[in-house]
């Protein structure tokens, strides 16, 4: 495994507004995560089963306005964020946090 590349590697990692979560690369990329989206992507044991990898949450139990209340790092590679749904087992890869976010490029019209 190589550790720590820049598409992977976050410089910065804050609230852009309620519903918006935005983390800058090392590469300079920023992305951006709907903070619900984000919730409801959630890959702990509670939310997704570890062995048939179906999707055990219920978005209908997820409030509309749940939010990170607290953003920790987990080693290099990852961040554990705390959900004011009292949800904190999730662990949030960089590398998948990649994949996830959108680029804050401006929107595509009609998407
Ligand atoms: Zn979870």
């Amino acid at each position: 495994m190589s550790p720590s590349k820049p598409s992977a590697t976050p410089t910065s990692i804050h609230q852009r507004s309620p519903r918006e979560l935005a983390i800058t690369w090392a590469d300079g990329v920023e992305s951006v995560f709907d903070v619900r989206a984000l919730r409801l992507a959630c890959g702990c044991a509670s939310c997704v089963d570890e062995w048939t990898g179906d999707e055990r949450i219920d978005a209908d139990s997820v409030p509309e306005d749940v939010r990170p209340v607290s953003i920790e790092s987990v080693g290099r590679y990852a961040i554990q964020i705390h959900w004011s749904d009292d949800h904190s087992t999730g662990i949030y890869p960089f590398e998948r946090l990649r994949e996830l976010g959108t680029p804050a490029a401006p929107a595509k019209p009609g998407d």
